[in-house]
């Protein structure tokens, strides 16, 4: 009796400090969020996030409709991450009076400040290595899959880190594939540089998540993520 209680309470303690078990169903029915992801952001609040640069001062972006907007400087997630994958969405204004890197302009940057997939609104350009969807500097999006500014578009990000030896030499570059609005736009691309400057350091441990606030009003809402071992 004693032991199967003990039993008992260590199966608890096992069962309450595992991330997520793999015996258990990943969907109960038609929800979009699978089971073991982490909620970065459901529209409620911004506890998941602080300012970019600072360990817990609160992230200032407005939080209205089940969404939050851009302003107040970049924000990055509490919690740090390497391999991963990410969904975000994201709502472009129409910025007519804009052109170029300045019209809706924001991102997402994987593994801290250091590689960027570039938010813009593009529709209707023919993709360029700063073009929404882009790896930014590196990789044009290898299609326009842009849904018009004021429209929800995602992104489903697959990443993995650069890998080095315990000599601290490089033996993998990152990699990434992105889906922009369920349309394969990067396979499984080389990413052999930071994207904000190719003379960065690279970062060799997990890191944050970062949204950037370029000065234009971007919406997001409904962002997950799936560390992957
Ligand atoms: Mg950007």
């Amino acid at each position: 009796m004693i032991r199967s209680m003990l039993v008992a309470m260590l199966t608890s303690v096992i069962i309450s400090t595992t991330a997520f078990s793999q015996t258990q169903p990943l969907f109960k029915g038609s929800e979009s969020v699978p089971a073991d992801a982490i909620i970065l952001f459901d529209g409620k609040d911004l506890s998941q996030w602080v300012q970019r640069g600072s360990e817990d001062e609160p992230a200032k972006w407005k939080v209205e409709n089940g969404y939050t907007i851009a302003g107040g400087g970049d924000i990055w997630t509490r919690r740090k991450f390497a391999d991963c994958q990410l969904h975000v969405e994201f709502w472009l204004p129409l910025m007519a009076d804009r052109s170029g890197q300045a019209r809706a302009n924001s991102g997402v940057f994987l593994q801290g400040w250091n590689y960027e997939v570039q938010i813009l609104d593009s529709y209707g350009q023919k993709p360029g290595k700063g073009d929404c969807g882009a790896i930014y500097n590196i990789h044009p999006p290898m299609v326009n899959a842009c849904r018009p500014p004021e429209t929800w578009q995602s992104f489903d990000i697959f990443f993995h880190a650069p890998k080095f030896d315990e000599k601290g030499n490089k033996i993998a570059n990152a990699r990434m594939s992105v889906l922009l609005n369920g349309v394969w736009i990067h396979e499984n691309a080389d990413v052999p540089t930071c994207t904000p400057s190719a003379s960065m350091p690279e970062p060799r441990e997990p890191d944050r998540i970062v949204l950037q606030d370029h000065g234009c009003p971007v919406r997001f809402r409904n962002i997950w993520v799936r560390p992957l071992q």
